[in-house]
């Protein structure tokens, strides 16, 4: 996994409510104009501090991200780079709310002007070459990097996605049409992923809530018989963990993966390992992507 660089620090240009529960947040600085274009879903860890602290920017070391000795560490969240807009050197990113939340006070109360540090750009998702029909799933987490996948997609490849919200109030328009599944009524992701029939040659683009991503990632491996390659499945966050809870998980995954002699190449692979750790046991081994 290649390891993300740490940009110098950016600031706060615009803020903007999408929708009861999604606030956009665009951070801008020259440091963005000399970055490359990034593939749709790419994501960064924001950087950011309580309203009035400065942000202390890491440098990146041998086992992830370090601070100085005695710095206050900000918060550092993955988000999906929704929009790189290299000429104005900005960046948009949209942020869920859901509750008294580290990240959900900090894009709530941001203001022009205020400090905000990423690291990266990095990965990102393109479906394999012989795709014959792309599935996207996912919950708000998710929704930034379905609506870029949703504008990336070459116009005539079959396309079906699937979102999860709150409620009508939190859907948005989008580049092409989209399933969408409300909680407030009682629809879940996950029946709406299982309900649906999946052609031969489909390409599945997962993520959202950890325990939803690994019921649709059986579903779509055991029962609909996708290939590794075929089926990728990410957790963003896992009910009741914080980031910093989860970032720990993958930790202790590597290890067990060195541990064990095995060699884990994606993000992917980390995620299936930590599920494994988590759950005690998870019926598809890590291995290599083509099987
Ligand atoms: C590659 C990647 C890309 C991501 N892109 C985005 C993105 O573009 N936009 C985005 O909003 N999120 C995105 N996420 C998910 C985001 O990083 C997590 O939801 C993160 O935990 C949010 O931080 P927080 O400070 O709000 O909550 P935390 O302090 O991390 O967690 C506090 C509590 O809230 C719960 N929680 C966390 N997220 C949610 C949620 N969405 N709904 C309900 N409860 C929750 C946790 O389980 C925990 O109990 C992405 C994650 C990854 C790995």
């Amino acid at each position: 996994m290649a390891r993300m660089a740490v940009l110098p620090l950016l600031e706060v240009v615009a803020t903007e409510r999408l929708t009861p529960r999604m606030q956009r947040v665009t951070v801008g600085g020259e440091p963005l104009r000399a970055l490359e274009d990034v593939a749709p879903a790419a994501h960064v860890r924001l950087l950011f501090a309580e309203p009035g602290a400065p942000v202390v920017l890491p440098t990146p070391g041998s086992s992830g991200l370090t601070w100085r000795p005695g710095a206050t560490r900000p918060y550092a969240r993955s988000m999906t780079v929704r929009a790189l807009d290299r000429a104005a050197g900005a960046l948009t990113i949209d942020i869920a709310l859901h509750g008294d939340s580290a990240a959900g006070r900090w894009a709530t109360a941001a203001r022009p002007g205020d400090p905000a540090g990423v690291v990266g750009p990095g990965g990102g998702w393109t479906p394999p070459e012989d795709t014959r029909e792309v599935l996207l799933a996912g919950d708000e987490t998710a929704l930034p990097a379905i609506a870029g996948l949703l504008e990336a997609l070459p116009r005539h490849a079959p396309v079906h996605a699937v979102v999860e919200v709150e409620d009508a109030r939190d859907e948005q328009d989008l580049a092409r049409p989209v399933q969408w599944v409300h909680r407030a009524h009682g629809g879940a992701l996950v029946d709406a992923v299982r309900d649906r029939p999946v052609v031969p040659g489909t390409a599945a683009w997962v993520a959202g809530e950890g325990h939803a991503v690994k019921a649709i990632r059986e579903h779509l491996r055991v029962h609909r018989g996708l290939g590794r390659s075929h089926c990728h499945a990410i957790r963003y966050w896992t009910r009741g963990r914080s980031h910093e809870d989860s970032d720990a998980t993958f930790g202790a995954a590597r290890a067990e993966a060195a541990r064990r002699g095995i060699t884990l190449v994606t993000t992917q692979d980390v995620h299936e390992m930590s599920y494994e750790l988590m759950t005690g046991g998870f019926p598809i081994p890590v291995g290599p992507p083509s099987t």
